[in-house]
């Protein structure tokens, strides 16, 4: 069964693929994005299943990527219905003797707990945010627009005098452990920058983490960590009215299995269900690396190229989440003086360390590293007055060689008994009561509080989206050697073009990667643009498609579908 055809298919909705499509919908193309789930979003979704009133994202929660991205805000989903929400505190990091590292929005305020906390480091902060005003947005559009970054590089280039030179760019380039060692002394800001380099599978001491940790602190510093009112499904929601309103349309319950080429071009795609969809222009494939090139294409369509490269691809580790409902706030044995929305939890930056080289190493952590979000803390809506919605994740090995709370390789114990490592509902349980412990210890009564909890392994997490392979968060690794020329493979050099003509991939596997910046989704829709208009162009004769260049320059009108 054949359907309508259309300008350009988007394969699956997250944010990636609804970048994609609007922004092809803005150049008047017909888009039609599919979706294999029964809700569009990808890993910005949430859900009410947990407990009565209460919203629980069910993947990612925070998004100042969204607020620092250009091609985000280009969106200005306002418009369509979106409101951010801030907690009073950006992030905050709870240590075993009480005391919390704080990183408010209001720089004075978080150079003035730092300064209390180890006289000097106040001044220090306030310079390193002044560091980072000089150069932090042209860093960022550098990373967020399609590789070799030619502004954004020329950009970050001319502000480095402004900032110490080869000085700054050794700082940027150092271990996120040891950064800011020769900056600040006190433990607390140094243990946060560190706790935000955690959110990707760098290694802590291995170069390129530094630069995540500062990148996200101080985009918390300036833009904060919000969250949508109502939950993360509410900025897809948004995505999707504003695409709807251009033209453009979402449909959900469609799984693409095969992207159809006819002599190496992408002419349409495939749905598990038997239909097809034809595309005129492109497909934009918002998936994973290997789905793409192992399941969707054809082999004899993979240039050899990629296909060498994946055999050496990485993927990140695995993930288990937990979702809490509470029924009242998290019970802090000393609660900070402002309460963040999202929090890092280990005992210090030596215990981080040790968390992430024992999953690196194969081995289920005996003292995880865990990302949380008190999320009724961030947005009152999440759930009833008093109570508070609660999620936590922390990363384990996707090919499990033991437990280190077993005292193989750690020596020291844990509470909830051995994880086997096979992720099956009793596994799942331990380590979330090992999860819950971390809790426990700084809030003691957090169990008491437990209305309801849902814990989402590896398996649950991929089959509530395809794209987290094995339960991998980051589409592939984030280390150096997989990211920027090098993503997702060598030889496509950091671009969204595939070797197959008007297929573009377009999610985070692409560079620069995950988080929700939209800025593979937007390299991906810009790179189909240019190709159309260079394909439109040499189909004219000479002297026409001159006369019409500034006007396919704003756009090309490609009719809806038929
Ligand atoms: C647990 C978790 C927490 C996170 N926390 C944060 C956070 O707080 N802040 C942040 O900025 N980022 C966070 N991230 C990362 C961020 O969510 C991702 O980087 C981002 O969603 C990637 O967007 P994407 O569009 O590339 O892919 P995804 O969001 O993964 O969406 C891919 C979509 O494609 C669909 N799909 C896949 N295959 C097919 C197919 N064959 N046919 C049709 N549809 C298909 C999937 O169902 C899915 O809907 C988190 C991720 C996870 C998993």
């Amino acid at each position: 069964m054949t359907g309508a055809t259309y300008d350009a298919l988007v394969i699956g909705s997250g944010p990636n693929g609804l970048v994609a499509a609007n922004l092809l919908a803005d150049a008047g193309w017909s888009v039609l994005v599919l979706e294999a789930q029964p809700d569009a979003g990808g890993a910005v979704r949430s859900s009410h299943e947990l407990a009565d009133g209460f919203v629980h994202d069910t993947f990612s929660a925070f998004y100042p990527f969204a607020r620092a991205s250009p091609v985000m805000l280009g969106l200005d989903l306002e418009r369509h219905g979106l409101t951010w929400s801030h907690p009073p505190a950006v992030q905050g990091h709870p240590f075993p003797d009480g005391s919390w590292a704080l990183l408010h929005r209001d720089r004075g305020i978080t150079a003035d707990l730092a300064e209390r906390a180890h006289p000097g480091d106040g001044e220090a902060w306030l310079r390193l945010c002044a560091d980072w005003d000089a150069i932090g947005p042209a860093l960022i559009d550098a990373l967020l627009t399609p590789f070799p970054p030619v502004r954004g590089g020329l950009g970050v280039l001319t502000r480095l005098r402004h900032v110490g030179g080869v000085d700054f760019v050794r700082t940027l380039l150092s271990p996120a452990l040891t950064m800011l060692d020769g900056r600040l002394g006190g433990e607390a800001l140094r243990t946060l920058v560190a706790g935000n380099a955690g959110h990707a599978d760098i290694p802590l001491d291995a170069a390129g983490s530094g630069m995540l940790g500062l990148l996200l602190t101080m985009m918390g510093q300036t833009v904060g960590f919000p969250a949508p009112q109502g939950g993360a499904g509410e900025l897809s929601a948004a995505m999707v009215r504003r695409l709807e309103s251009l033209g453009g349309e979402v449909r959900c319950d469609a799984e693409v299995v095969a992207v159809e080429t006819d002599r190496g071009r992408a002419t349409g795609v495939r749905l598990r269900s038997g239909e097809r969809y034809a595309a005129r222009r492109a497909v934009v494939a918002d998936v994973g690396v290997e789905a793409l090139y192992r399941h969707l294409l054809d082999p004899s369509d993979v240039p050899a190229r990629v296909a060498r490269g994946l055999d050496r691809f990485e993927m990140d580790p695995a993930t288990v989440k937990v979702d809490w409902a509470l029924d009242g706030p998290i019970p802090w044995a000393s609660a900070p003086e402002h309460a963040p929305g999202t929090l890092h939890l280990a005992a210090s930056r030596a215990e981080m360390a040790e968390a992430t080289a024992q999953v690196a190493s194969g081995y289920v952590p005996a003292h995880p590293f865990m990302l949380a979000g008190q999320m009724t803390t961030a947005d009152p809506t999440r759930s009833p007055a008093g109570t508070e919605a609660v999620w936590a994740y922390t990363h384990v090995p996707q090919q499990t060689r033991g437990d280190a709370a077993d005292g193989a390789a750690s020596g020291s114990g844990s509470t909830g008994g051995t994880v086997g490592g096979d992720w099956g509902p009793d596994d799942r349980e331990r380590f979330a009561d090992r999860m819950q412990a971390r809790f426990e210890e700084l809030a003691p009564g957090f169990g008491s509080l437990v209305r309801a909890r849902r814990v989402l392994g590896p398996r649950e997490l991929e089959q509530r989206n395809a794209n987290l392979v094995g339960g991998a968060v980051g589409a592939g690794t984030s280390q150096l050697h997989q990211m920027l020329l090098f993503r997702p493979v060598p030889g496509q050099w950091g671009r969204a073009e595939t070797g197959v003509a008007g297929l573009y991939l377009g999610s985070a596997a692409a560079h620069p990667g995950g988080g929700v910046h939209g800025a593979p989704g937007s390299n991906a829709a810009r790179a189909a643009l240019a190709h159309a208009r260079v394909s439109t162009l040499t189909a004219l004769p000479r002297s026409v498609g001159r006369s019409v260049r500034g006007t396919l320059g704003r756009g090309t009108a490609g009719g809806g579908a038929s």
